[in-house]
Order: structure tokens, then C-alpha cells, then sequence
């Protein structure tokens, strides 16, 4: 037998069809997507301003065309003895990240005797802290002119003198990194100032390739904060660095490896697109 359909009837249905994929394709559930057809982002940063940064990742990641983020604590020694390699790592479009001016975590957390009494966030108010993360700003611009860029907060404590002193900085920020996990759940509901991040230590390259997998069968992001790489604290191998960032080159088709603050300005503008067409 054969199902006869009217010409009139099956472009009604088309039509309808059309107008649910419409409707449906602005929900929140919608496939977020990356440039270029990228299957995921990935964040490649670096806290601290160490020397091992200078020496051992800049060089890899110019080798490889990919631009990272550098978290600078102003205090850092590098930024006197080296500011030229900071300024030159600007120009080659690496994102000079914001860290703060004294690198002031909370020592009545566990773990924190390292914390010198003079750098307690517990004995910081919220109006020092945020002042002194806008005059790291200031020294920012005077090092690459850029008057955009992103911040992780030390410790990714959120709290000076027991309040939280980061919701007020929004404004000056592209995003924030705030959270524990290096791979975003999901792209449309993701806060720019809540972002999760892993922070690698001791471990190999094919570890941190399975994180950037899990980021591309999600369609999501993966966000790396490293410390020491081949040398100083935190030390994550130059071998295992070296393999995941030759990964990533090797693969650019699926991972948009790039700047964190290049990533979230993208991020935000297809929120609110996305947002506008609901
Ligand atoms: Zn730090």
C-alpha cells in the first residue's frame, strides 16, 4: 500500500518542522559552537610568573603557533629581571593574566603554613584587595597596552578578610577562573566568572591529552593552570608539557587553543547571542 500525501499538506508539515527546529535550536540545550568547527577549546595557562615559564613554555608554544596565559603576581622577581621577555611574550600574543600584586592567599586554610604572615588574606579588607588587584592591572597595561584581560585569584581564594572581594572586580574582566575541574559541563550555562580549572602537577602527557579529549567529546573547554614546568614549584615535566602541547598543535582542526581571555571574549558573545534569539 501507498500513503498518498497532498503536496499542501507536506510543506505545512515541513513548515512546522522548521519552526519546532527553530524554536528548539535557541534552548539552552543548544550545541555550542566553536570557531572554525572546533570540537573544543582548550586554555593552556601559566600561574606565577616563573622563570621555567620564560625558559621552557613560550619557546614551545611560539615553536607550535599557539598563544597561552601567563597569571603574573607583580611581586614576582621576573618581573623586574626579565620584564622584557614578559613585554616580547605580550607582543607575540601571549595573554598577560592578572595574579594579583602580593599573591595574598587565606592561611586558616589547611595546607597554608607556607603563607607568610604578611601576605594573610584573613588580615586583608575587601577594598585593599581590590584595589590592589586594579593597580596589577594598571602595571599590566603598562607592560602589553591591553586593556582586556582575565584573572585567577591566588589560591583561587575568593574571600579577603572573610568576604568575598572578587564579585566586585567583575567589572574590570574579561573572566574569572574560581573553580576546581578542568573540563567545563557545559558552554551555555557556564558563569565567565566561575570557571572551573585544573591545576597539573607530577603528571604525564598522556594524562593531560585524556583531559582534552573529554573537553572534545563534549563539545566544552579545558582549562589547564600550570606552575613550574621542568623546573621551580609545582612541577609539571617538560616531556609531558611538551606532549600535550605538540597534541594540540597536531590537532588543530578539533582543539581552538588559544588565550583565556581570547576564548571567553567568544564564549560571552555566543551567550548572548544565543540569549537574544530566545
Ligand atoms: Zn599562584
Amino acid at each position: 500500500m501507498t500513503i498518498k500525501i497532498h503536496p499542501s499538506h507536506l510543506i505545512a508539515s515541513l513548515l512546522l518542522g522548521l519552526l519546532c527546529t527553530a524554536s528548539s535550536s535557541f534552548a539552552a540545550d543548544k550545541p555550542f559552537v566553536w570557531p572554525k568547527g572546533a570540537k573544543a577549546a582548550v586554555n593552556l595557562a601559566y600561574d606565577d610568573a616563573l622563570d621555567s615559564q620564560l625558559d621552557n613554555v613560550i619557546p614551545t608554544l611560539n615553536k607550535y603557533h599557539l598563544r597561552g596565559t601567563f597569571y603574573l603576581n607583580v611581586v614576582s622577581p621576573t618581573l623586574v629581571t626579565r620584564l622584557e621577555d614578559w613585554r616580547a611574550a605580550a607582543k607575540q600574543g601571549h595573554e598577560l593574566g592578572n595574579h594579583s600584586i602580593f599573591h595574598q592567599c587565606a592561611k586558616s586554610q589547611p595546607g597554608r603554613e607556607w603563607v607568610a604572615e604578611d601576605r594573610d588574606l584573613d588580615k586583608v579588607s575587601v577594598i585593599q584587595m581590590q584595589d590592589q588587584v586594579k593597580v596589577a592591572n594598571s602595571f599590566l597595561h603598562a607592560i602589553d597596552g591591553k586593556t582586556e584581560r582575565t584573572f585567577t585569584p591566588p589560591c583561587i581564594d575568593l574571600k579577603a578578610g572573610g568576604a568575598n572581594y572578587v564579585d566586585g572586580l567583575k567589572s574590570e574582566f574579561v573572566a574569572f577562573k574560581t573553580n576546581f575541574g578542568g573540563v567545563t559541563p557545559d558552554m551555555n550555562t557556564l558563569d565567565p566568572y566561575a570557571v572551573s580549572v585544573d591545576f597539573p602537577s607530577g603528571v604525564t602527557g598522556a594524562q593531560l591529552i585524556a583531559v582534552v579529549k573529554e573537553a572534545a567529546a563534549k563539545g566544552t573547554m579545558a582549562n589547564f593552570t600550570f606552575h613550574g614546568i621542568g623546573g621551580d614549584h609545582l612541577v609539571t615535566s617538560k616531556e609531558a608539557h611538551d606532549e600535550l602541547v605538540k597534541y594540540l598543535a597536531d590537532n588543530k582542526d578539533i582543539y581552538w587553543t588559544d588565550s583565556f581571555v581570547n576564548i571567553m571574549k567568544y564564549v560571552k558573545q555566543q551567550q548572548a547571542g544565543s540569549r537574544i534569539a530566545k
